[in-house]
């Protein structure tokens, strides 16, 4: 072998080595942290609010008077089928859902709900048009027709009024919805640790400085009953939950 391939050899293996070692170590710390996930099971863990489990995160229902309100859809529709049946419900009575954000594990299932209105903010479409990438060439979808929200805009669905509140950091467009003023949907903006809040893993956030701030803008909200988030459960206390919170 001469000597010029034999130095290309080396060098190869030595970057072939390098980029596989922090494949390695990624992986790793993506399993330890899926590990730390904590969604509800499936059950009704509120007055008319209901959990659904599909395997690592939740989805959650509101009741109304003859609908149910989703917020968040799940990743897999035939998980989330089976999942409904247990609690009696059918997509199909589904009459709207309110996306968080754009990532697969929330929008995905999307396509069980053929009945309902489906909102998205409107910070997050370019997630889903092709303007901007989740992770180098990864890019989030949401084939269905659907409507954008603002900051601060207000829906009433059947008896349910929905604000939607700008929540960015986790992705660009990231929005957590509070229904009538006492229970917080917050997607993937925060985590739970020991019934307090925590900011969401920098690993899968696109802006967690971001996401610091938008934490506190929830913090500030008077009269929170409950706060529901994507992957950690829920709290029903939440004058504890932000006692430490600190940007
Ligand atoms: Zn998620």
């Amino acid at each position: 072998m001469n000597k010029i391939l034999k130095k290309r050899l080396i060098s190869l293996a030595a970057v072939l080595g390098i980029v596989l070692f922090s494949g390695g170590v990624i992986l790793g710390k993506l399993y330890m942290e899926s590990r730390k996930l904590s969604p509800v099971e499936t059950r009704e863990i509120a007055a008319g609010v209901y959990a659904v489990k599909d395997s690592y995160v939740n989805l959650f229902l509101m009741k109304t008077d003859d609908t149910y309100i989703a917020f968040d859809a799940g990743n897999d529709a035939k998980k989330v089928r089976q999942e409904l049946l247990k609690l009696k419900i059918d997509p199909k009575n589904v009459a709207a859902v309110f996306l968080t954000h754009s990532d697969p594990d929330h929008v995905a299932a999307c396509i069980l709900f053929s009945n309902a209105r489906i909102f998205l903010p409107k910070a997050e479409e370019p997630m889903v048009n092709g303007q901007i990438s989740r992770f180098l060439f990864m890019k989030n979808k949401l084939a269905l027709p659907h409507e954008l929200l603002e900051d601060n805009q207000i829906i009433n669905i059947s008896g349910l009024k929905i604000k939607g509140i700008s929540t960015p950091g986790h992705t660009p467009g990231s929005m957590s919805f509070l229904v009538n003023g006492t229970h917080l949907f917050t997607g993937d903006t925060m985590g739970i640790k020991n019934g307090e809040v925590t900011q969401f893993n920098d690993l899968f956030n696109m802006d967690t400085r971001r996401q610091r701030k938008s934490i506190t803008r929830l913090a500030a909200l008077p009269g929170v009953d409950y706060i529901f988030t994507g992957h950690y459960g829920f709290v029903d206390l939440p004058e504890i939950f932000f006692r430490n919170w600190k940007e």
